[in-house]
């Protein structure tokens, strides 16, 4: 077989974890998640060129674990070929993207930025959960956000109904506010939650009322009412999306690219489908998410903001494991540009 060149040439893999800590815990019908770990790739050639990557597994919400992550690159020994990136499989989805997109730095120059024309994004703003959302949006609002999202399924539904009647009193009418209750609902909640949002006409979506093995009744409901509803974690990895699709799915779906799969496949089957997609941050750092607005940028088809804004989650402090003082100053200046 003829095998191309570019194909086996080598590149040396640096690997480094992180822990990043958030200012408050992010609170979702899972828990509440206090730490962000994940883990900062590097590839560089023999010529000196570099690329940056980044592995933000999310296991509860269907990735692989930093556990399995770390075994994989450990396993790589210091060297990867495209021809091995292409081989990760399906079940390590936040190692195909981190990979991936490492590659893909490595190999850019800035010409090549002409042939990837971007769509200019617009963003939705992280409310904090409960209470605090009825304050927090006066500051999303004066940053000059339009699109809010509001986690609800956290506390019971009578308390959330009311409290969501209050902030409708509050937001200004232009606002389009997303819920998503991270399959935390129930069916009969499920109803409630669309029955006030059809009422209330600020609801641009409400995200994954049930948790996926529940898909046929999100099918069904999602023709009972004029809100429409988003999957999230049903679609998690490009190959649940795929099935979602195949059963018949052809709604909104979210897709967090760091932790969907391969970037490759992730164009094909938008090219393949007329997806209406929300592209979503997985809070990963800030080398994640300039790879995950690439695609963004290229993939999305209609006005819908993406789901990226969750700065005011961070600290800026970082935990890097890398005991080497100068690769250490160049992965801090990587990630703060
Ligand atoms: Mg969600």
């Amino acid at each position: 077989m003829n095998v191309p060149h570019e194909y086996e040439k080598r590149y040396k893999f640096d690997f480094y974890s992180y822990r990043r800590r958030f200012k408050y815990p992010l609170s979702t019908s899972h828990g509440d998640w206090y730490v962000r770990e994940g883990i900062i790739l590097r590839l560089s050639d023999e010529n000196g060129q570099v690329g940056w990557g980044e592995i933000a597994p999310i296991p509860w919400f269907g990735s692989e674990s930093l556990e399995q992550a770390l075994d994989f690159c450990r396993q790589l020994n210091g060297e990867i070929t495209l021809s091995n990136i292409d081989n990760i499989p399906s079940i390590l989805p936040a190692c195909q993207f981190g990979l991936e997109s490492a590659w893909e730095s490595v190999i850019a120059h800035p010409y090549l930025s002409y042939l990837c024309p971007s769509t200019p994004l617009t963003y939705s703003f992280l409310l904090p959960t409960g209470k605090a959302a009825l304050e927090a949006w006066q500051i999303a609002w004066n940053q000059g956000h339009r699109t809010l999202k509001w986690k609800i399924g956290v506390a019971n539904i009578e308390y959330e109904l009311k409290l969501f009647e209050q902030l409708t009193q509050v937001l200004p009418p232009s606002v389009k506010l997303r819920l998503d209750s991270n399959g935390g609902l129930s069916r009969q909640e499920t109803h409630q939650w669309l029955q006030v949002a059809d009422s209330s006409g600020i609801i641009e979506f409400l995200e994954q009322p049930l948790p996926p093995e529940k898909f046929k009744a999100m099918l069904e409901m999602s023709h009972q009412y004029s809100t429409p509803i988003a999957l999230d974690e049903s679609v998690a990895t490009l190959d649940k999306l795929e099935s979602c699709y195949q059963q018949g799915w052809r709604g909104i779906v979210v897709i967090k690219p760091s932790i969907a799969g391969s970037p490759k496949r992730l164009r094909q089957l938008c090219q393949q489908w007329e997806i209406d997609a929300v592209f979503s941050s997985a809070l990963e750092t800030l080398i994640g998410t300039k790879a995950a607005l690439k695609l963004a940028g290229e993939l999305s088809k209609c006005d819908r903001a993406v789901g990226f804004g969750v700065n005011q989650y961070f600290d800026q402090d970082f935990n890097i494991d890398c005991e080497q003082g100068e690769r250490a100053r160049e992965i801090r200046v990587t990630l703060n540009n």
